[in-house]
């Protein structure tokens, strides 16, 4: 995994130091000697982990951090604080300046790479909601408001064997957050979808592998974007970086000090809101902009923006993109004969067909009234061809039945089939290729598939 990385320190050898280091492992550099070039940099390049030194002249670190938070330009990006003094207060109020994490000086080499990694993990989940959202209000489905999210009141699962242990730790967060505790007994998945905004689960416990609860979570796809805070043993590097590198979102020395675990607890359950509220905007959005109302398929202004980016790389020649416009054959009769609730249903039939005969990658979109529309990413015409007359014989083969005491219909579709056709093709040139094959295709009397090639011949 590569990252772009900002370094900030005033200090010239820390910065080289840092640098090599971080270079060695493919990580892309970009350096900064103060706290006002820092956020000009962050600002202009969107780096993917910020490590700030504390001590600067000028901005100091705590100061750059809180400037980098308050702008909605840059509070996205991770903040590691880089501090040479190792006092408990340091840590806790860089924390409160919003930084993400902290290490201490001389950094140490593996918490260093295992911070980095985990941060840009989360830097990445966090650019690909934002570019979504952004596009989205761009549509207008999402409003534009200044959100804040409250870092208390969290529900928090606490996996910890040692009741004394535990029982402190509940002690010490019930003031803020809603705790509750393990069991022995505890159905695990349970607990785990009933809702919980962060899991704090201990390395030490000698009755469950703390490692395999961070790692089956992260497997789970409901599970994946849950905050986990491990409890560690300070000894033991080697389980601490392990818990780093299967996902964990962040790591304290047990038994957690208290305000350092308030602090931390803090951070993860507002992250964790902020990404919960994110999403669900997107959700709500993308499922009224996106989704045609009858079918359930993408509709076309949805297709078209996949579309865009699949065709401008492939026109680049970094490879395949075919496309497909499929028109069903005589459909107005359908409507004049049965009327309009069996056109419905039967559209609804034919829509399920299509997207069974298609991969999770290709784009199935209804393109309007009774055509739909295809992109097929890496797939060359001559394979595109060969499916769509898979699915034409299909539909051809096997008529519709709406309901009882109707008969089935017979349906056909006409397929025209187009390919990016490298420099100086357009988006629109494809689709219109397309819609001509399909227009030779019912010139030639339906029911049938035709190449762009061969619309040119006919
Ligand atoms: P051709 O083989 O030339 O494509 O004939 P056609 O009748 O399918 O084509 P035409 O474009 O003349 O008519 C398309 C028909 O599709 C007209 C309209 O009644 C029907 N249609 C379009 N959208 C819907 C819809 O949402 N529901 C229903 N029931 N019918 C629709
Ligand atoms: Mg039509
Ligand atoms: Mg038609």
């Amino acid at each position: 995994m590569t990252a772009r990385i900002l370094i900030v320190d005033d200090y010239e050898p820390n910065l080289k130091l840092l640098e090599a280091r971080l270079s060695y492992e493919y990580f892309q550099v970009y350096k900064a000697r103060d706290g006002r070039s820092a956020i000009e940099c962050a600002v202009a390049l969107d780096p993917d982990v910020i490590l700030l030194d504390v001590m600067m002249p000028g901005l100091d670190g705590y100061q750059t951090c809180e400037i980098l938070k308050a702008n909605p330009k840059t509070s996205h990006i991770p903040v590691v604080m880089v501090t040479a003094l190792d006092g408990q207060e340091d840590r806790v109020r860089g924390l409160e300046a919003g930084a993400d994490d902290f290490l201490t000086k001389p950094i140490d080499e593996l918490p260093l790479l295992a911070r980095v990694r985990s941060l840009a993990r989360l830097k990445g989940a966090i650019d690909d909601l934002r570019s979504r959202e952004a596009s989205s209000r761009r549509l207008g489905l999402i409003e534009d408001r200044e959100r804040s999210f409250s870092p208390t009141g969290g529900r928090i699962l606490v996996l910890e064997d040692n009741a004394e242990q535990a029982e402190r730790l509940s002690s010490i967060l019930s003031d803020e957050q809603h705790v509750s505790l393990w069991r022995s007994n505890m159905d695990l998945t349970g607990a785990f979808n009933s809702g919980i905004d962060l899991l704090v689960v201990s390395l030490l416990s000698p009755q469950f592998d703390g490692l395999r609860i961070i790692s089956s979570v992260r497997a789970n796809a409901a599970l994946r974007s849950l905050p986990v805070l491990a409890l560690t043993n300070p000894e033991d590097r080697a389980r601490s970086l392990q818990a780093i590198n299967l996902g964990a979102s962040d790591i304290i020395a047990a038994p957690a000090e208290s305000q350092e675990l308030r602090a931390r607890v803090r951070s993860q359950v507002r992250r964790k809101r902020y990404l919960d509220a994110m999403k669900q905007a997107l959700d709500q959005g993308l499922e009224l902009a996106v989704i045609d109302q009858l079918t359930g398929l993408y509709n076309r202004r949805y297709m078209m923006s996949q579309l865009r980016p699949l065709f401008a790389r492939a026109s680049a020649g970094a490879e395949d993109l075919s496309a497909l416009l499929i028109d069903l054959d005589h459909f107005k009769q359908v409507n004049d004969t049965y009327g309009h609730d069996v056109g419905d249903d039967a559209l609804r039939e034919i829509a399920k067909r299509i997207t069974a005969c298609f991969r999770p990658l290709d784009i199935v979109c209804r393109f309007g009234g009774e055509e739909f529309f295809v992109v097929m990413p890496g797939t060359k015409r001559a394979d595109a061809a060969a499916i769509a007359e898979r699915l034409r014989r299909h539909v051809a083969l096997t008529p519709v039945r709406i309901r009882e005491g109707l008969d089935a219909l017979n349906l056909t579709l006409s397929i025209g089939v187009a390919s990016v056709a490298g420099h100086g093709d357009s988006v629109e040139a494809l689709i219109k290729r397309a819609d001509e094959a399909v227009y030779a295709a019912k010139s030639a009397g339906r029911n049938r598939v035709i190449d762009q090639k061969e619309a040119l011949a006919a």
